[in-house]
């Protein structure tokens, strides 16, 4: 049987497949999906999305189609929030604010979307730009790596590929069978995910909100509102030794509408989807022709929904530097950036994440013991309150694809949540509106950009240069002179500054050591 060939295979085609697939197809690199279900998922499980990653998604083109369907549920600060009460209307125990939506740091909106609906827009967006290069129904095994390429069967088809993208996310495989050890508390509490639907909207008084976590006397559920009106998320914590096995569906409905405070009211559920909180990082995120994206690189702890966030972040990194490689301007040994940079930022990002379930655990554990004023008092001293801009907008690469400039980290009290913009090599390039009403981060995403204060760089075929308004804050923000600028890179991180006008030749030089060309 002869095999196929492929220049990049992804394995997965859940969202940080899909994202990374898109990301490549815009820079006109052709790779294969390879998903092994019958087609998108049809249960959402993640529903936040950052600002980061509406900034992933405007670069992608597809923001207003994820957004504009669902921004009645954030389109007011007031409904951002985890109430937790009794039931739906009962008696609150307090309210928790979640991220504010719109910020004027950002272009991007943080806001709640179905993964359902993420993946549909991802999928067309995919069809449009490489039509055909999802192959459902193709369970990847037998991965092997060879001499210059990745060989792997994908249903009865055998395959040869350049680089292979392993996206399997969290039970994938690949990782495994590369020896790849993870790192994190693992087992955190097994659930069940159910899906359903029930008209609670009309019925809530006013009361409206991203999360209800209903603490009664004998029951902890926690749903999760998907359009606001009559479909839902529910995590029902599952005692040791259960399973979904024993929650047939009209029990579960039966649960659902003794939690809800509802039980007049109808409930269908739609599906159910066990799963198992266990917050890992793998040590590794490429392994020779191998990386590894999504939750195949790390698995987050729901609570403050930052896993799929972190995955778009890192498809985000990785896709330039592949798009790179594959067309021959940088050398492999750019690719180890990847697990440089996006290595630390998963593991502080899973930091952050636990210390959230564990003050959401206790505050459970408190309801368990029916110990109410210390419910509320936890409630109300929970550290998830907070812009989060920090996590959101300031993950910083203290090294990998950046040559620093010799300068200190700017100080950040808050590191979860304050963000003070700044042009230091290794952070997001700060967003600010140019005269045409565009953001500053419409001009990255195509290649290499050198934004200068004043005076343009010479011309050159490996970077464009745009020079800033003359009223704008860019040289405050960034922090250069007149005659500086820096060097952005195309996901919008700042790869080089220079205070004052960088010599001759230095850009070109510079831009040859962020892709390994002296040094490989
Ligand atoms: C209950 C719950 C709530 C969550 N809420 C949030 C949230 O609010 N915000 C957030 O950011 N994150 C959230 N997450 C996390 C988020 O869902 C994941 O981070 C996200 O789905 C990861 O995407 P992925 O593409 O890496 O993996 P997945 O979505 O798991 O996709 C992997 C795909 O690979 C396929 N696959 C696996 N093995 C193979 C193979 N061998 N061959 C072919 N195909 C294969 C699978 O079928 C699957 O479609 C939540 C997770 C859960 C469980």
């Amino acid at each position: 049987m002869s095999s196929n060939q492929t220049p990049i295979a992804i394995v997965g085609g859940g969202p940080c497949g899909l994202a990374t697939a898109l990301l490549l197809a815009q820079s006109q690199i052709p790779c294969v999906v390879f998903e092994k279900k019958l087609g998108l998922s049809t249960h959402p499980k993640a529903m936040g999305i950052s600002r980061r990653s509406a900034e992933i998604f405007r670069q992608l083109g597809i923001l207003e189609a994820l957004y504009e369907p669902t921004r009645h549920l954030t389109d007011s600060p007031d409904a951002c929030l985890n109430i937790f009460a009794r039931s739906f209307t009962g008696e609150e125990w307090g309210r928790i604010p979640l991220t504010e939506p719109v910020s004027p740091l950002s272009p991007g909106p943080s806001f709640h979307c179905p993964q359902t609906l993420t993946e549909q827009v991802l999928f067309h967006a995919l069809e449009q730009a490489a039509p055909g290069c999802v192959r459902f129904q193709h369970e990847v095994t037998s991965v092997t790596h060879a001499d210059n390429s990745v060989e792997f069967r994908a249903g009865d088809e055998r395959w040869t590929a350049d680089w292979l993208i392993a996206a399997d996310g969290a039970g994938g495989q690949i990782r495994h069978e590369l020896h790849v050890v993870s790192d994190g508390p693992g087992d955190m509490g097994h659930f069940l995910n159910v899906y359903l639907r029930a008209a609670y909207g009309p019925h809530l008084n006013g009361r409206r909100s991203l999360l209800f976590t209903v603490l009664s006397d004998d029951l902890v559920e926690v749903f999760v509102a998907v359009n606001g009106d009559d479909l839902w998320l529910m995590h029902h914590f599952l005692q040791p030794g259960e399973g979904p096995e024993n929650y047939p569906a009209d029990k579960l409905a039966a649960q659902i509408r003794r939690a809800s405070g509802f039980p007049e009211i109808p409930v269908e559920v739609l599906s159910v989807s066990p799963w198992v909180m266990s917050p890992k990082v793998s040590r590794h995120f490429r392994r020779g022709r191998i990386l590894l994206v999504g939750d195949a690189a790390a698995r987050m702890s729901p609570a403050g929904g930052l896993g799929l966030n972190t995955g778009l972040q890192s498809t985000h990194n990785l896709a330039w530097k592949l798009a790179a490689v594959v067309r021959g301007q940088a050398s492999p040994a750019l690719l180890d950036t990847y697990e440089e940079e996006r290595h630390g930022a998963a593991l502080w990002t899973l930091d952050h994440t636990n210390k959230n379930s564990v003050e959401v655990y206790a505050i459970i554990q408190a309801a368990v013991e029916r110990d109410w004023p210390q419910v509320r008092e936890l409630i109300s001293h929970n550290g998830r309150a907070g812009s989060r801009l920090g996590i959101d907008l300031g993950i910083e690469y203290p090294k990998g694809a950046v040559v620093a400039d010799g300068t200190d980290p700017v100080p950040r009290n808050d590191p979860i949540n304050d963000y003070p913009p700044n042009g230091r090599p290794g952070s997001r390039a700060p967003h600010f509106q140019l005269e045409d009403g565009r953001s500053v981060l419409d001009l990255f995403g195509k290649g290499f950009v050198f934004l200068a204060a004043e005076t343009p760089p010479p011309e050159s075929a490996k970077y464009r240069s745009q020079v800033m308004p003359r009223n704008s804050p860019f040289a405050a923000t960034y922090g250069v002179d007149s005659g500086g600028g820096v060097l952005v890179r195309p996901d919008g991180y700042v790869a080089a500054r220079w205070r004052n006008l960088p010599p001759t030749g230095a850009i070109e030089q510079t831009l040859a050591n962020i892709l390994w060309l002296d040094r490989a």
